[in-house]
């Protein structure tokens, strides 16, 4: 049988269930966090990410992919020890996050080199765990666009999930279309589209980008839900309505882009956007009464939260 793996080792698809496919749990900065006291208290942290956790899994979501790579605080021994408190499956990734330059340690490094470490944490397990593996493949293009660092990291990524075979989601700046720059080095690399989640596609209501990514077979990150930027709650909603409309639902998976501690903005903006939405239940409180009340079956929902996160995840064999 088919299984994933997650932070607490593999499960099978089916345990996977209802899935958010782009959240993360601690944003912090390891080295300013190691150097000043920014307010980050290891045990409280991971104390009340173990309840968001369990708050989730009450409010009927299953498992989370949390795509907190290199260049955004990945510390996987933290996340194991909150993944062994709660029943809720969290899925970690492998990759690096950065809009322009490499981390220094890959600078005169080849993509190859990069991928090699890739395949370290898919194949081998992640340094400090017991044997916990990445299920999945993160990389960034932001408005900058492919900047030489990021050109490096796309190239690894997509050599890394071509040796592994597991599936590839990306953050991008959906304004200045950045997914289809992503597909296209990808495509160069010999990837095969279906396998890759172009993140933030949910920010845009361009619907000629949108459709040109459909095409050309990749998933649609619906998953900044809870973020009223840059498009509001009703526009996010209404995106996923017309594509839904249009035939696309085999192509949608839902997330927040949440965390349960964020080093990058001030302590009380966070509390402030949790407040208004930006928080792990959004989507079973709102978005899902606000889709099914516009005409989205539950059908489609399910679809969208439990059939392609699965259909993704699955890892396939290299190529
Ligand atoms: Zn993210």
């Amino acid at each position: 049988m088919a299984t994933v793996e997650t932070a607490r080792g593999p499960v099978t698809i089916e345990a996977l269930g209802r899935t958010l496919m782009h959240e993360h749990v601690f944003i912090v900065h390891p080295e300013i966090n190691q150097n000043y006291d920014v307010g980050f208290d290891e045990e409280r942290e991971v104390a009340k990410a173990v309840e968001r956790m369990n708050e989730l899994k009450a409010a009927g979501i299953d498992s989370i992919v949390d795509l907190t790579v290199i260049g955004l605080g990945r510390f996987i021994p933290r996340i194991a020890r909150v993944a062994a408190q709660t029943e809720l499956n969290i899925v970690v990734a492998t990759g690096v996050y950065t809009f322009d330059e490499v981390p220094h340690h890959h600078l005169f490094n080849d993509p190859d080199s990069m991928a090699e470490l890739f395949c370290r944490d898919i194949d081998e397990g992640i340094l400090g765990t017991s044997n916990v593996r990445a299920g999945i493949l993160k990389c960034a293009t932001d408005v900058k666009g492919v900047m030489p660092g990021v050109e490096k990291v796309l190239r690894a990524v997509a050599r890394a999930h071509r040796r592994t075979g597991i599936p590839i989601s990306t953050h991008t700046d959906a304004d200045t279309r950045r997914g289809l720059e992503q597909q296209q080095i990808f495509r160069e690399e010999g990837v095969d589209l279906s396998r890759v989640v172009i993140g933030h596609s949910g920010d845009s209501f361009d619907f000629d980008y949108l459709e040109q990514l459909l095409a050309a077979g990749s998933f649609l990150g619906m998953d900044r839900f809870g973020l009223n930027w840059p498009i509001k709650f009703d526009q996010r909603i209404e995106v996923v309505v017309e594509l839904c409309r249009r035939g696309y639902v085999d192509q949608m998976v839902l997330s927040h882009d949440t965390s349960c501690y964020i080093d990058q903005m001030a302590p009380a903006l966070v509390a402030k956007l949790n407040a208004r939405g930006w928080n792990y239940t959004h989507i079973s409180n709102d978005v899902i009464p606000a889709l099914l009340e516009r005409g989205v079956t539950q059908d489609q929902i399910d679809t969208m939260l439990v059939t392609n996160p699965a259909k993704v995840l699955t890892r396939t064999a290299g190529y």
